[in-house]
Parts: structure tokens; C-alpha cells; sequence
């Protein structure tokens, strides 16, 4: 039995699956290359063992594996104190930590359980090290393996160069970091040559009313306009907006120019649309203009804090704030209901104009972690339309925890209207979604994206709140907005429509791009190469 705990496979096992044991028990979805790369690992290294007896390659080989242990430490002490995996989240919430502080953070956070895990992992890995018995070929198996762990380095080494990404290969902490430390330096090349972007290029805005004004775009996350009450969904799911209908205006034909964040929120908040196809990175965003025009501009997030084209655009908002950082970079719980106190703190500041974005969460990928428990209101049948009849439970269950996520969003735009509400000055609040979400209405699918797109992938809600104020500053704009709201529109245009509906003038765009312009005109709605009007079923 002894010498089994000898071998190099057993070292390599512990290493590896005992973290990955400890954050399947503390984490509720942890993603599939975790397993695969491990398994990978255990092949790779277990079969080289062979190869490297008393040679200084062996040195090496304990070596990294000293390393990976350093890395399962921390996956372990990670996921037994925040209930989260490693990303890059992680790593950028760590970053914002003076040592000092982040110090005191494991004091505060030690517990009897991840301590003792920590010790335990810590005590075998090195019993097991020390004690470990390379061994040469001596059976026809063993020289199998070998020829397995060479096979495998090479496929490790191929997956890095032909990915670029190194957490598919590279498990837990170790991977997560180098791939934290190369997009870190990409990004801030990014946001760099965004700041000169918007330094250099020249354009010209300005206010044509110098009244206060607060204007709040909130931009939902995988939202199907479909399961919206107030588009017709014969679910309760969005009784705050139907409150509010008095003061809301609900636009009936409104998509997405993608089924994705990223290129979505590239045209979306850029001048850059299908039609010029300027590059996001040559292009003015919404922020830049309205902040030169002398709006306070903010950015509030509950999404990753390094993503394009985000990340950049909050880097040119006056204040921004990603609520990830104040939970250490773990998505579990995070709910959008903690951006509301950043809201209203920049609600609360005296700059007289300001225009504040709030990035939700939405019902992005795990539908059920996007709302506190009290929200899981839709369980049953009811008001349920699908691509069939005979859902199966999972599908169901997909489509009640889709509804529940929706039902929440529709809670947070309460809280938001509520608190504009309050405001005397002219104030008002547009809300769509990134894209839109198949969630079984058509198909026996659920998600989004560029491959087997649906409608429901791209029909997105787009609402407009705006007070009374609003509406005697500005009754031209607001009497064109109440005349389009049966107008085909693309989300592509929405920095053109931003600034007409803020009274921003500008040389980067004109009236015919403008929907809230009177002489706004329609061009055609090409997604994916096909022209959503006449070429989709
Ligand atoms: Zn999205």
C-alpha cells in the first residue's frame, strides 16, 4: 500500500483533484476545462515521470509541481472563503487591495474550515513530494504512459499556441493569472489609445439647453423583450414597468445588430454602426461625446470589470464603479440590486448635468444566481409559450428561473424610476438589452449567439422613462419618440439617438441617423449577413 503513495501518480492526482474536490463542494458552477485540463495534467506529468529519472529535468518536474500545489492552495483557500472560482475578476479585485489591506483580508476571513483544508492540502503535498519514488521503465504499460505524457506536452503546448488562452490548459489559480497579467497589458493599451483617441480626434458638441438634466441609460443583459409583461408575455414579469406606463414610452421593434455583448455594445455605444463600419477603436463613444459636451459622466457595473468594450468606455466616464471589486471578484450572489446605492450617490452629486450608465447583470448564462431567492416567483405552468407543448422539467425549470431573472430586472428599473422620481430637474431613463436570449421559444435551445441566431436572440426590449419636465423642456422630441413607436430601429444607432435625445449637438452625427429626429430614416436591418425585415423566418 505505501508504495502507491510514493508514485508520481499519486502526488499528481492530490495536487490537482483535491482543489478541484474542494471547489465543486463550495461553488455552484464551475466550468468543464477545470476537469479536463486536470485530467490533461495527470497524464502529462504522471507519464513524463518515467522519462526523467535522476536527471536535473526531474529538479524541474518537482518544481512545477510545487508551483501547481501553490496554485491548488489557493483555489482552495478561494473557494472556501468566497464560494467562487479564480478569473480574472479575481485578480483585478486583488490588484485594487494594497498588501497591507489584503493582509488583513485573510485574517478577517480565516475560518476553522479553510484553514484546516489549507493545512491538510499543504501537509500531504509535501509528505508526498519529499517522499516521492521516480521510477525508470520496466513494463510495456509503463512505457505506454510515457509515450501518453509526451503525447499530451505536445497537445498542452499546441492548445496555448493555437487558443492564446492559457486557463484551458493551465488549471485553477496559475492559468487565470498569466491570462490576467496578458489582457491586463492589452487592456490598458486599449483604454490608453481610447484617452487619445478622444484627445486628438476632433469633433464638436454642444448642449442646446443649459437646464439640469440627469439622464440614467441602463443596459440589460440577455433580456428577450417576449418574456416581458409589458410587451404582451402572459406572465407577471415586469410589474414595476406597468406601473409606470403613464410616463413610459415602450418601442415595439427595436433589435440588437448582434447576439452578443461585446460586438453589440461596440456599435451600440460608438459612432460605429453596420452601415459605416468604423472600427470600435477609431470611433467616438457616447460617453466621450456627452463628458466634452459638460456632462458628469458615470459608469456603474455588475459585469466584468476587464472586458471590451466596457472596460474602455468606463475608463472615460468621470467615476465608475464595478461592484465585482467589492466582492472580491466572486459572482456568486452578486446581485444587481447592490449597484443601487452607487445610482444613487451619483444621483446625489451636485453637477447639474449628468449622465450615468448602469450596466446590469441581467439574465446572463446561470439564469437562477441573478436573483435573491425571494424573487424565484414563476415555479409552475402557467403563461408559459414555448416551442412546444411538452416541456421537458429542465426546460421548464430553465424557462421559470429565465422569467424569475426577468421579474428582478424589472424590480431593480422600478428602484431606478423611483428614485428619478425625486429629482425636480429634467430627468430621464432609457433601458434595452445588449441582445436578446433564446430560452425554448422557438427552439430546443436556450443561450445566444452567432451560431443557429433566432429572433429571440436579437428582439430586445427598449423603453423610455422620462419625467414631466422632460417632456415641457423638450415637447418636439418627445411628440417624434410618441410617433415611433411602431418604427423599425437597430441598436447600432443608439449613440446617434443618445445625443439627439439628450440635445447634444454634434458634427459626428446627423438628423437622418437620429430616431428622435423628425428626419430620422430607416436603413435596412442587416444581421448576421441577412436582412432581419425580409430575409428572417
Ligand atoms: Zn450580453
Amino acid at each position: 500500500m505505501k508504495h502507491y503513495f510514493r508514485s508520481p501518480w499519486w502526488a499528481v492526482f492530490f495536487i490537482f483533484f483535491f482543489p478541484l474536490l474542494v471547489v465543486h463542494s463550495y461553488v455552484e458552477f464551475v466550468r468543464d476545462s477545470e476537469l479536463n485540463a486536470r485530467l490533461g495534467w495527470l497524464l502529462m506529468v504522471g507519464g513524463l515521470a518515467y522519462l526523467l529519472r535522476h536527471t536535473w529535468l526531474q529538479k524541474i518536474m518537482l518544481g512545477i509541481l510545487a508551483l501547481m500545489a501553490l496554485s491548488g492552495a489557493f483555489d482552495i483557500l478561494y473557494a472556501s472563503t468566497f464560494g467562487g472560482v479564480f478569473t480574472s475578476a479575481s485578480f483585478e479585485a486583488m490588484a485594487l487591495t494594497d498588501t497591507h489591506e489584503g493582509w488583513e483580508f485573510l485574517l478577517a476571513y480565516a475560518s476553522f474550515a479553510n484553514v484546516s483544508l489549507l493545512v491538510f492540502y499543504v501537509a500531504v503535498v509535501t509528505l508526498s513530494l519529499r517522499n516521492i519514488d521516480f521510477k525508470t521503465i520496466e513494463t510495456k504499460r509503463q512505457r505506454f504512459f510515457a509515450g501518453l505524457g509526451v503525447l499530451m506536452a505536445v497537445v498542452a503546448v499546441q492548445q496555448v499556441y493555437d487558443r492564446g488562452r492559457y486557463f484551458d490548459v493551465i488549471p485553477g489559480f496559475v492559468g487565470v493569472g498569466i491570462d490576467y497579467a496578458r489582457g491586463h497589458e492589452g487592456m490598458a493599451e486599449i483604454i490608453k489609445a481610447r484617452q487619445q483617441l478622444y484627445a486628438t480626434k476632433p469633433f464638436s458638441v454642444a448642449m442646446s439647453s443649459t437646464e439640469p438634466q440627469t439622464y440614467v441609460v441602463v443596459i440589460g443583459e440577455s433580456m428577450n423583450r417576449h418574456h416581458l409583461q409589458v410587451y404582451g408575455y402572459g406572465r407577471p414579469t415586469t410589474p414595476a414597468l406597468q406601473a409606470n406606463q403613464d410616463s413610459l414610452l415602450r418601442f415595439d421593434n427595436v433589435v440588437s445588430a448582434f447576439a452578443q455583448t461585446s460586438p453589440s455594445l461596440q456599435v451600440a455605444l460608438t459612432e460605429a454602426n453596420l452601415q459605416n463600419k468604423w472600427s470600435y477603436d477609431k470611433a467616438i463613444s457616447l460617453v466621450g461625446a456627452a463628458k466634452k459636451a459638460g456632462f458628469k459622466t458615470f459608469w456603474i457595473s455588475n459585469q466584468q470589470p476587464s472586458r471590451t468594450p466596457t472596460t474602455p468606455l468606463a475608463a472615460m466616464a468621470d467615476e465608475s464603479h464595478f461592484i465585482s471589486h467589492d466582492f472580491k471578484g466572486v459572482e456568486n450572489h452578486r446581485y444587481d440590486g447592490y449597484l443601487l446605492p452607487s445610482v444613487e450617490k451619483a444621483l446625489s452629486d451636485p453637477a447639474a448635468h449628468k449622465l450615468i450608465f448602469v450596466h446590469l447583470m441581467g439574465s446572463h448564462l446561470q439564469y437562477r444566481n441573478r436573483y435573491p431567492e425571494e424573487f424565484a416567483l414563476f415555479n409552475g405552468m402557467d403563461g408559459v409559450k414555448a416551442y412546444t407543448d411538452d416541456l421537458s422539467s429542465s426546460q421548464l425549470q430553465y424557462i421559470n428561473e429565465y422569467d424569475n431573472s426577468v421579474r428582478y430586472t424589472d424590480f431593480i428599473l422600478g428602484k431606478l424610476m423611483d428614485l428619478l422620481k425625486q429629482q425636480k430637474q429634467i430627468a430621464a431613463l432609457s433601458f434595452f438589452a445588449d441582445h436578446g436570449e433564446e430560452v425554448f421559444d422557438s427552439k430546443d435551445f436556450k443561450g445566444h449567439g452567432p451560431d443557429g441566431v433566432t429572433k429571440n436572440m436579437v428582439e430586445i426590449p427598449f423603453l423610455l422613462w422620462r419625467n414631466a419636465a422632460y417632456q415641457q423642456a423638450f415637447p418636439e422630441t418627445d411628440a417624434v419618440l410618441q410617433s415611433r413607436l411602431q418604427t423599425p430601429f437597430m441598436l447600432d444607432d443608439f449613440f446617434h439617438f443618445g445625443l439627439c435625445f439628450m440635445h447634444i449637438q454634434s458634427d459626428l452625427t446627423r438628423p437622418v441617423q437620429s430616431w428622435c429626429a423628425p428626419e430620422f430614416e430607416p436603413v435596412s436591418r442587416v444581421i448576421y449577413g441577412r436582412d432581419y425585415d425580409k430575409e428572417w423566418p
